[in-house]
């Protein structure tokens, strides 16, 4: 079956749904994800986004980011990241989104690890779930934006270094869509690792396809490790993370010894070091977080989430320590993208953690994915708006897929863990072997 669009997103997340929010409503728009429309990363975020405390914050932001990414960030796409941040926190909320606030009805800001001051909105701690519930629900009142759910994208459709469409399989059956801008909003890889905070089905699919039509990459070995993930041997689904945030809000890491060995609010992949070594040094799978200090009424109503997912595992943590471990956490590299999200290949753009725009460097900042993914994802429709007019559908001969679904994805891991190996990445880093 053949179908005709404006504009294809794969992907339901927050880069995925912002930027068919963004898009002008008389342009005809696809959105497809590989399993119901909330099953993202983007559901999954605790802690929240980051933004500037106004223009004379930007240069203090700036630099806070490029220290976490050890300075291999792209320092204009950082700049564009932290200049565009209000604007788009703005957006958010005259869509509806209600972050926390002060008595007075200021925002609340909080801090994480390597911020130099607060300046995280965020919901409580489902930053993710309030982000993705506004925007599904602004989505379904836009008639100009279909969303097909359980809807594998397999491949692009290619002519001569454009992208036209793509190939989707919908109930068993094959759909060619052609289109006049294709956006890959397909998320991170978190899938690929045994032991990883993602949901299960992110495995690198749009790099996948980049690699299948020699789309060009970027920082393909930066793969970054949370320093705490809820400790659970028993586990064989995504793990529970942390919020950086307990640690943000005076939270303290201790060795089973009690002893503290890390100043608990430097760049995650620092903190994640020293956790591995105090797992291999105690031969003790797990290290201590301890947030009892804070009180079991504030704990309850900050950290309400974290809370209950903790009680279900039989911690409660207004009165215990949480046992921590590392995890697989983001993605800093992906397809290459320039300002405005466009990669090497005409008319395809790559939005979100399966982009790489260069803001993250070699280690991300916390919170500042869900930004990244608003900011670029909303570059990428404000470029689409203005060219769209000037394109047509084109149409190519497609052959028949063939092969099952499970073989294909399973193709499609080799092909991204091979890739990622052949850049110098590791997928089996030892930080992750130990449980
Ligand atoms: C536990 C956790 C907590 C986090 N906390 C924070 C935080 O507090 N602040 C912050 O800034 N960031 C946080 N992050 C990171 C952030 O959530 C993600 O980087 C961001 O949400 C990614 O958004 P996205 O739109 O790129 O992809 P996602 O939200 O992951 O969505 C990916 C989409 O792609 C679709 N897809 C993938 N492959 C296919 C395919 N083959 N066919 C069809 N569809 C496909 C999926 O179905 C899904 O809809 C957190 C991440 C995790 C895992």
């Amino acid at each position: 079956m053949n179908k005709f669009v404006d504009v294809l997103i794969v992907g339901s997340g927050v880069s995925g749904l912002y930027c068919a929010l963004n898009l002008r409503s008389d342009l005809n728009v696809l959105v497809v994800c590989k399993d119901k429309i909330s099953c993202t990363n983007t559901y999954l975020a605790q802690g929240g986004i980051s933004v500037a405390r106004g223009i004379e914050d930007i240069p203090l932001y700036i630099e806070d980011t490029l220290k976490a990414g050890k300075y291999k960030n792209d320092v204009e796409a950082v700049k564009v990241l932290t200049s565009e941040s209000m604007d788009n926190i703005k957006q958010l909320i005259d869509m509806g989104l209600k972050f926390d606030r002060n008595d007075d009805g200021s925002l609340n800001f909080t801090k994480e690890g390597a911020h130099s001051i607060n300046r995280i909105v965020h919901t409580k701690d489902n930053t993710g779930e309030s982000t993705a519930n506004i925007l599904i629900d602004n989505v379904k009142h836009r008639e100009n934006i279909a969303v097909y759910e359980y809807t594998y994208f397999i491949d692009i459709i290619e002519r001569e270094n454009e992208c036209i469409g793509a190939i989707l399989i919908k109930d068993d059956e094959q759909i060619n869509v052609y289109a006049k801008s294709v956006v890959l909003a397909t998320g991170g890889i978190g899938g690929l690792f045994n032991n990883s905070t993602n949901q299960r089905i992110l495995k690198g699919d749009g790099i996948a396809t980049a690699v299948k039509h020699n789309i060009e990459l970027k920082d393909i070995n930066y793969i970054q490790i949370h320093p705490t993930a809820f400790y659970d041997k028993e586990i064989d689904d995504k793990r529970l993370l942390i919020s950086e945030s307990l640690r943000g809000e005076g939270g303290k890491l201790t060795n089973i010894s009690g002893e503290r060995f890390v100043n608990e609010l430097l760049p995650r992949d620092v903190v994640s070091e020293a956790v591995y070594k105090q797992i291999k040094e105690t031969q003790t799978p797990y290290v201590n977080l301890d947030i009892r200090f804070l009180g079991r009424e504030y704990i309850i109503n900050r950290f309400s989430s974290i809370y209950e997912e903790c009680l279900k595992r039989g911690t409660d943590i207004t009165r215990e320590c949480i046992k921590v471990s590392p995890a697989q956490h983001f993605f800093m590299g992906g397809i290459k993208v320039d300002l405005n999200s466009l990669t090497s290949m005409k008319k395809l753009y790559a939005v979100g953690e399966s982009s790489c725009t260069g803001i993250h460097g070699a280690n991300r900042l916390a919170s500042n994915s869900l930004l990244e993914g608003l900011v670029f994802s909303r570059r990428a429709a404000n470029l689409i708006n203005s060219e769209i007019d000037n394109i047509e559908n084109k149409v190519s001969v497609v052959k028949n897929i063939d092969k099952p679904l499970e073989k294909l994805s399973r193709e499609n891991e080799e092909l991204v863990r091979n890739t990622i190996k052949s850049m110098g990445g590791k997928l089996d880093d030892e930080l992750l072997s130990h449980r």
